[in-house]
């Protein structure tokens, strides 16, 4: 069983704390790794190293700072499978998946690389004479960074890859679940010479060494990834110090399909959206409304489609579509709201019950019909393999349903009409829109949702301006 430490000012050390976390494999169930459960001594500590560290770092020109994102990306490569195992090992996540969250993870460090050339300030016009006004781009400082157990590895580069290129220093805390590929990261970084506190990773408890983190005076911003209920109590403990916050949080995204739309690619974009990944993915489809006239020709071929969903060993050969929840508390969150549902007169086409597998946490894919809007399973987040779609008449209609829920994520439309998708793109009211495509988004857009989803963004050029602040110099010559 692999121990690990703190990594903190450039070495591992112990942690503050005497206690530890045991990190367990959603599928077989045994534990596999443990993490010190580190106190606020910890994330003091390491607060302190990123603040000593960060202006020395951020007076280097930003493509000396790129060069680190470059190897980082280059050392993931060079242990690209042994990275995908431990993240399946740790998560559940099926070996292809898992290997494409560890290669796109790559991919982001050199796409972030690549920016260092290419941010720019600003020369504005000024009303006087003799006088230019810059506006200066600098880093915002020391970033706490907070990670959820879903994406694990990929979203540690969405925080570390950004702050690092801007110049700032960043302290980031793995979730508890799933800390290990994290840790196997900060091994590799620590081979590459970076200044000692520029990068920083400590386990624990979001309550204590989170709030620690996210509550002390020298944490200029905090992001995090992760739920609703966090990011309140984030934003509540970031108030006295009115410290920047980025919150990428919950969703419940709509998928929209007309009748017009290619059916079978509807299927298949609905379907994948909610089945990758056991349904555990922020933006993915969440419920379905379908359009009358195509309703009953979607729901066989969609209810068939979930009905032949396998579920199995992540490491299995070929590999399963999906593999268990992230663990007992998931299954039995799933299965309760699942129940309620029914109680209240849904009807389940497939599934609607944990599945009885000897080892994992597994719950079968689920069709569901008979649903009111204003049903909790029709506006709370699942996270699970569990789909309601409900019929709708007119355009209208769709939207208003769509945009009725207390979270702004993201949202698909499928159809063949260019003036639908239009409309549906003024209409709808989210951070994302997919048209005639599963849920998914890339490293160049900006991933930033609306309402309860979240606060600022990441990704791209937009998720870079996240970890920067403005200064403006008025100079006369
Ligand atoms: P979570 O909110 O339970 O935990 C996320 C992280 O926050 C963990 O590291 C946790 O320890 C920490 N944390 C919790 N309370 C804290 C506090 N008071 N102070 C500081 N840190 C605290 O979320 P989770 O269960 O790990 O992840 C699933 C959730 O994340 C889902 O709601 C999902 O939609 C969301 N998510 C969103 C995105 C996105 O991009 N919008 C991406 C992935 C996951």
């Amino acid at each position: 069983m692999e121990t690990y430490r703190q990594f903190i000012n450039g070495a591992f050390v112990d942690s503050h704390s005497a206690e530890w976390i045991e990190v367990e494999n959603p599928f077989t169930n045994a534990i596999i790794s443990r993490v010190p459960r580190g106190d606020k001594e910890d994330a003091y500590a390491a607060l302190e190293a990123a603040n000593k560290a960060q202006t020395a770092w951020a007076a280097r020109p930003a493509a000396e700072r790129a060069g680190y994102l470059k190897q980082m990306a280059a050392l993931i490569r060079g242990n690209r499978v042994a990275l995908a195992r431990t993240l399946a090992a740790e998560q559940a996540k099926v070996l292809p998946l898992a290997q494409v969250e560890i290669d796109v993870t790559a991919e982001y460090f050199d796409y972030y690389a690549g920016w260092a050339r290419i941010f720019e300030g600003e020369i504005i016009q000024s009303d006087r004479p003799n006088e230019n006004i810059f506006l200066f781009r600098k880093p915002i400082g020391v970033v706490a960074g907070i990670c959820p157990w879903n994406f694990p590895f990929f979203v540690m580069a969405r925080k570390v890859a950004p702050a690092l290129l801007s110049g700032c220093s960043i302290v980031l805390k793995p979730s508890s679940t799933t800390p290990n590929t994290t840790f196997e990261f900060a091994k590799m970084a620590a081979s590459l010479g970076l200044p000692p506190g520029v990068l920083n990773f400590v386990a624990g408890s979001g309550r204590t060494l989170g709030s620690a983190l996210v509550s002390s005076p020298l944490t200029d911003m905090v992001t995090l990834t992760g739920s609703v209920e966090a990011g309140q109590e984030i934003i509540r403990a970031t108030a006295d110090n009115v410290t920047k916050v980025s919150l990428e949080l919950g969703g419940k995204a709509p998928a929209i399909v007309f009748a017009d739309a290619d059916l079978d690619l509807a299927v298949k974009g609905v379907l994948d959206s909610r089945v990758i990944f056991s349904g555990q993915v922020c933006n993915c489809a969440e419920r379905a409304y379908v359009q009358a006239g195509v309703y009953e020709e979607f729901m066989e071929k969609f209810t068939q489609a979930m009905k032949n969903v396998r579920f199995g060993d992540p490491f299995a050969d070929p590999a399963p579509d999906m593999s268990s929840q992230i663990d007992r508390s998931q299954q039995e969150k799933i299965d309760a709201m699942v129940k309620r549902a029914l109680a209240d007169g849904a009807q389940a086409l497939t599934g609607g019950k944990a599945a009885d597998t000897g080892s994992g946490y597994f719950y079968e894919p689920t069709v569901l019909v008979n649903c009111r809007q204003e049903m909790e399973i029709v506006q709370k987040e699942v996270f699970g393999p569990v789909i309601p779609v409900l019929p709708f008449t007119e355009y209208e209609e769709a939207i208003a349903l769509a945009n009725d829920c207390e979270y702004g994520l993201t949202s698909s439309v499928f159809t063949n009409n260019v003036n639908t998708v239009m409309q549906a793109l003024r209409d709808l009211k989210f951070g994302e829109t997919y048209v005639n495509r599963e849920h998914f988004e890339g490293m160049q857009g900006f991933h930033a949702g609306w309402r309860k989803s979240g606060i600022g963004g990441a990704d791209g050029k937009h998720g870079l301006m996240e970890y920067m602040q403005s200064q403006v110099a008025y100079v006369q010559f």
